[in-house]
C-alpha cells in the first residue's frame, strides 16, 4: 500500500509540474547521481531556425533549396520542419513529393527524377566529401553551435544549410541546481562534435557524447550505470525511448513524442528543466520521513 507521505508528495508534484507515473518513481529520483540530457528538444527549444545555405558552384539557390524541401516535406524530423518553413518565407512551393526512406541519426534517403538524393548530417553524405565543400565554412559554422546538413546527389554535395537551435532559457539555471544537489549532467546527441560541443558549454556542462546514434544512447547509459550507479535521462524523442527505459529514473518532457511519454517514469508537464531539482529534492525528503 501507499504511503500517505507519498501519496502526497506524488499529488504536490503534479500541481507543481511533474508527474510521477508511481511512488516507486520518486523514491528513485533521490538516488540519481548523474543525469543524461538528450540535446534537440531537450535542452533546447527543438526548434531550429535556418541561418545559411550554400550551394555547389553553379547550381541554383532556390532549385536546391526546392529540391531540399520537397525531400523534407516527408518527414516531420525538427530539422525538416525548419527547413521546410524556410522554403515557404521565400515563396517556395512544394510540387513534387519523392519517395524517401528515414534513416534513424542520419537523415533520409530519397528517391527523385533524376537519382537517389541523400540529406543528412557528415557521416551520412561521407565525411570526406565536407572538407572540400566551400573550404572551412563547415568548421565555423559548426563552431557557432548550428547544426549542418547536407545535399548529395550523383555529382557530390549538392548544398549545405546550417540551423541553430537555441538553449531552453532556463537549461543553465536546471544544471546549476542539479550541481549544487551533487548530481553530475551529461549531454547525449546525434549531432556532431564541433555543434555537441558548442551547446555543452553554452549549457554550463562538462560533459557529453556527440554522434551518439539512437542504440548508442542505450549503450551510453550502461556505461554511465556502471560509472556512477543511479542515472537518470531526460529525453523527448522516440529515439530516446530505449535508454529512457535503460535509466533508474526515464524523465520525458511534456512536449515530447507519445512513446517517450509512454516509456517515461516522469513527466515533466510544462517542459520546465528546472522542476528536475525540485523532485530530486522532493524525493530525498521523502527517504527521509519514510526510513
Ligand atoms: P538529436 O540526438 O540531436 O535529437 P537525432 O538522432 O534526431 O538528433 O538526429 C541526429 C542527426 O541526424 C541530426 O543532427 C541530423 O544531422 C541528422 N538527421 C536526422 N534526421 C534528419 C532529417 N530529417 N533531415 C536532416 N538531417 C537529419
Ligand atoms: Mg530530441
Amino acid at each position: 500500500s501507499i504511503m500517505p507521505a507519498t501519496l502526497a508528495a506524488v499529488s504536490n508534484g503534479a500541481k507543481r509540474g511533474v508527474l510521477f507515473k508511481g511512488g516507486v518513481h520518486l523514491e528513485h529520483l533521490g538516488s540519481l547521481k548523474a543525469i543524461a540530457f538528450d540535446k534537440t528538444g531537450t535542452l533546447t527549444s527543438g526548434k531550429p531556425v535556418v541561418t545559411d545555405f550554400i550551394v555547389r558552384d553553379g547550381e541554383d539557390v532556390n532549385s536546391s533549396l526546392a529540391l531540399l524541401a520537397s525531400i523534407e516535406s516527408q518527414s516531420n524530423h525538427p530539422l525538416a520542419i525548419a527547413i521546410v518553413k524556410h522554403a515557404e518565407e521565400h515563396g517556395i512551393v512544394n510540387r513534387d513529393n519523392p519517395q524517401i526512406e528515414d534513416v534513424p541519426g542520419y537523415g533520409i534517403r530519397a528517391f527523385t527524377d533524376t537519382g537517389e538524393v541523400l540529406v543528412g548530417n557528415p557521416r551520412f553524405v561521407g565525411k570526406e566529401l565536407i572538407d572540400d565543400f566551400h573550404e572551412g565554412i563547415v568548421q565555423k559554422l559548426s563552431d557557432e553551435g548550428k547544426t549542418v546538413v547536407f545535399m548529395k546527389d550523383s555529382n557530390g554535395i549538392l548544398a549545405a544549410i546550417a540551423l541553430k537551435d537555441t538553449l531552453r532559457p532556463e537549461a543553465v539555471q536546471a544544471i546549476k541546481d542539479l550541481k549544487n544537489l551533487g548530481i553530475q549532467s551529461i549531454m547525449l546527441t546525434g549531432d556532431n562534435d564541433k555543434t555537441a560541443k558548442a551547446i555543452a558549454k553554452e549549457a554550463g556542462l562538462d560533459k557529453f557524447v556527440a554522434e551518439c546514434l539512437p542504440e548508442k544512447k542505450v549503450e551510453e547509459l550502461k556505461r554511465l550505470k556502471t560509472e556512477y550507479g543511479e542515472v537518470g535521462m531526460v529525453g523527448d524523442g522516440i529515439n530516446d525511448a530505449p535508454a529512457l527505459a535503460t535509466a533508474t529514473s526515464g524523465i520525458a518532457m511534456g512536449e515530447g513524442t507519445d512513446v517517450a511519454l509512454e516509456t517515461a517514469d516522469v513527466v515533466l508537464m510544462q517542459n520546465d528543466l528546472t522542476r528536475i531539482s525540485y523532485a530530486v529534492k522532493v524525493s530525498r525528503k521523502m527517504q527521509r520521513i519514510v526510513k
